[in-house]
């Protein structure tokens, strides 16, 4: 082996890919690679590897953005050097920051000039910020009414993980209102139930994580105005719209869950699901400058200016969030709104089949005033149809479709329920041979009929 040049153990720049003895073994997966290798080879090994991801397009768990116009992939080329933190040294991906900022406080209808806000990785760390800024506006509120306050507590529906993220690292309580039969989100009555003077806050969800369905923000804000009356205390609410955020301005504009509604303070969405930009951008935003606190924003002078930096990371790319801008520009309230009532087109096709299959009920059928494009079913109750959704996930993804099924979170965690989120790309077209290849995943199971008991770890398989 020493004897042999290292052009070809490694690979030389003639030899064809396959044929090179640099594929004659496996390359390293622990021990930390010696040598260097030929790029043609290590990007085939490597593009080869990521063919075993499956393919991203059939993914319907995931809510993010699986694809993106030729315009976007070059724009995201041409950023890969932009640093969103060095405001001073990137002022123009800066400013496009600033811009989108501003128009989504247009979109988010906060009152004129004094919403504030920033770019983030994601929902989750702009649900972090968010719920700082809640604890914090509840700390000072306390201390100024000379009230103890080491026992924060938060108020949500059946949430994100994010929520418990937060909590959970920034030591509050979670008052999570359980599912009940028949009661798959957050009401007025059962918010009262848990409020007190030491609930931060509020967070009802646009768009549930595990049917779809958007929780009733209005309601839950008259509800707190009267509970205000009764008792004087003021507890704001968060709206988390990391999907509905992007879906409601354009396919429910009536629907008043914004900042229309005096006691939402902030709110969250995620770029990189229903904004339709690249994976990696959330956005926070604040209804005025004075409901984020001070205590929460950085000034940092060391790269040449004064720059505002309210964020959890420091270095984090720009691209996607000029990509967004893109967008926004591209796209409007026409195209945004076209995009997306595709999807519930498909959404309601694909409700309209599934219930016709016969074992199925459908939970959320894709309203554009009730929720997102998604669908979400459980078995017929009573029904033994001798399969588990677990097993017809399976048999889908036999043919590439991944097709959730998982168990509610408490007080309904008996209860399994499939999902489809229709996102940008899930067009009619693939829709049908989605639902063809369901319609023989049935009869296949019809004919080997596969009982599998409900483990926990089977519940644990659920995607975000
Ligand atoms: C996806 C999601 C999140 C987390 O958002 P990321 O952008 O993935 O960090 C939070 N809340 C809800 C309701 C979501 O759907």
């Amino acid at each position: 082996m020493s004897d042999t040049p290292l052009s070809d153990r490694y690979g030389g720049d003639d030899d064809e890919i396959y044929g090179s003895t640099a594929f004659g073994e496996p390359l390293p997966k622990s021990g930390f690679p010696e040598r260097e290798r030929n790029p043609r080879f290590v990007y085939s090994a490597i593009s080869d590897e990521l063919m075993l991801d499956g393919n991203a397009r059939q993914n319907l768990a995931t809510f993010c953005q699986t694809w993106e116009e030729p315009e976007v992939h070059r724009l995201m080329d041409a950023c890969i050097d932009k640093n969103m933190v060095d405001k001073d040294e990137y002022p123009q991906t800066a400013e496009i920051e600033a811009r989108c900022v501003r128009m989504l406080a247009d979109l988010w209808n906060a009152p004129e000039g004094v919403a504030t806000g920033t770019s983030t990785t994601g929902s989750s760390e702009a649900a972090m910020l968010g719920g700082l800024a809640m604890k914090r506006r509840w700390e000072s509120r306390q201390k100024a009414a000379g009230r103890p306050a080491d026992k924060p507590n938060l108020i949500t529906g059946p949430v994100q993980i994010c929520w418990h993220k937060f909590t959970r690292y920034w030591d509050i309580e979670h008052r999570e209102i359980p599912m009940e039969e028949g009661r798959l989100l957050m009401t007025p009555e059962e918010v009262l139930k848990l409020c007190d003077e030491n609930t931060i806050g509020v967070v009802p969800t646009l768009g549930v994580t595990f049917t779809g369905e958007y929780e009733p923000v209005k309601a839950v804000s008259d509800a707190l105005d009267g509970y205000e009356k009764e008792t004087g205390l003021d507890i704001p609410i968060h709206v988390d719209g990391a999907s509905g955020g992007f879906l409601a301005p354009f396919c429910a504009p009536a629907l008043e869950w914004d900042f229309r509604l005096p006691r939402v303070k902030s709110i969250n969405a995620s770029g990189h699901k229903f904004g339709l930009a690249p994976l990696g951008v959330g956005w926070v935003m604040w209804r005025e400058e004075a409901d984020l606190p001070d205590s929460m924003v950085f000034w940092v002078n060391y790269l040449g200016g004064n720059m505002r930096d309210i964020a959890l990371n420091f270095s984090r790319p720009g691209g996607q969030i000029v990509c967004q801008y893109y967008n926004f520009l591209r796209l409007g309230h026409e195209g945004y709104r076209k995009v997306h009532e595709a999807c519930y087109r498909s959404a309601q096709y694909l409700a309209e089949e599934i219930a016709q299959m016969g074992p199925f009920e459908i939970v959320y059928d894709g309203d554009m005033n009730r929720g997102i494009p998604a669908v979400s079913w459980k078995l017929k109750d009573g029904a033994d149809p001798g399969f588990t959704l677990f097993d017809l996930a399976d048999r889908l993804r036999a043919r590439g479709w991944q097709v959730p099924a998982y168990t509610l979170p408490a007080n309904c965690s008996d209860q399994a329920i499939q999902r489809i989120l229709v996102r940008n790309g899930v067009s009619r077209d693939l829709s049908t041979l989605l639902m063809d290849d369901m319609k023989a995943a049935l009869d296949h199971l019809d004919a080997h009929p596969r009982k599998v008991a409900l483990t926990s770890e089977d519940a644990s398989g659920f995607h975000h």
